[in-house]
């Protein structure tokens, strides 16, 4: 292999190997569909249980305002026989009534809380139903994933050991100038050198692909015919060309 076709492979290799730990650190494919209904499920019964806690403080600071409300009755019904005059009898009234509709409204909101809250517990026993069936489910699958991992654990370690060989056939200067672009650039330290669409019968020209910058033609001489490192004058890019692929 030349020196630039070794870059690729060891491209290609480390590609393969953050594929490999991410799939360790994430969810295979064929458990995602099962693995986004599993979550999707338990966000639904957790803002089901959420709803049935709040509907439940509403229904307690209810309960709380008609007993204050009542209390409240009490010490006024009581001053009845203590009124002086008309006007404050008449005006103690008043009082009473306000406080008796106060006592209705917090008894419509208890009760209407109260409904809320045994609405949602209905839905909540339905749903938990319905999750137990997925659950077990999601859980074989989960077992079956965990049981696949020391394979994906192994190819890992196959993937770094090619890396090590492939960065072994490289001149050491070559693999510090690879590691420092991937770094810079995310994991990706190459650029493809491509043709540019001719318009009629001009001149061949070609561009680095990834950021749209001219490869003189020396430069792609130097890529083919002698499989060099060459780094894209502008993005500074290991540049690499696939035959027929432009
Ligand atoms: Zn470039």
């Amino acid at each position: 292999m030349t020196t630039i076709e070794t870059v690729v492979d060891l491209q290609k290799t480390h590609d393969e190997l953050k594929a490999a730990k991410e799939l360790l650190h994430g969810i295979p494919d064929w458990m995602r569909e099962l693995h986004d209904e599993y979550s999707a499920r338990r966000v639904e019964i957790e803002t089901i249980e959420t709803a049935i806690e709040k509907a439940a403080a509403e229904r307690r600071e209810a309960e709380a305002g008609v007993e204050n409300s009542q209390e409240k009755l009490k010490l006024y019904q009581e001053q009845i026989g203590r009124v002086r005059n008309q006007r404050e009898y008449s005006a103690l009234l008043q009082e009473i009534d306000l406080i008796k509709q106060h006592v209705e409204q917090f008894e419509d909101l208890g009760i209407q809380a109260m409904e809320r809250q045994e609405g949602e517990q209905a839905r909540l026993d339905e749903e938990r139903q319905a999750f137990t069936d997925l659950e077990r489910r999601y859980n074989q699958e989960l077992e079956k994933w965990e049981a696949q991992k020391p394979d994906v654990v192994e190819q890992a370690e196959k993937l770094q050991g090619r890396i090590d060989v492939l960065e072994e056939q490289l001149p050491k200067p070559i693999v510090a100038q690879f590691q420092l672009i991937r770094e810079r650039f995310g994991g990706v330290a190459l650029a493809q050198v491509r043709e540019l669409q001719r318009i009629g019968k001009g001149v061949q020209m070609w561009h680095c692909s990834t950021c749209n910058y001219r490869v003189l033609p020396q430069s792609l001489v130097e890529i083919r015919n002698n499989g060099s490192v060459v780094l894209c004058d502008s993005c500074k890019r290991i540049l690499y060309y696939v035959e027929d692929a432009s």
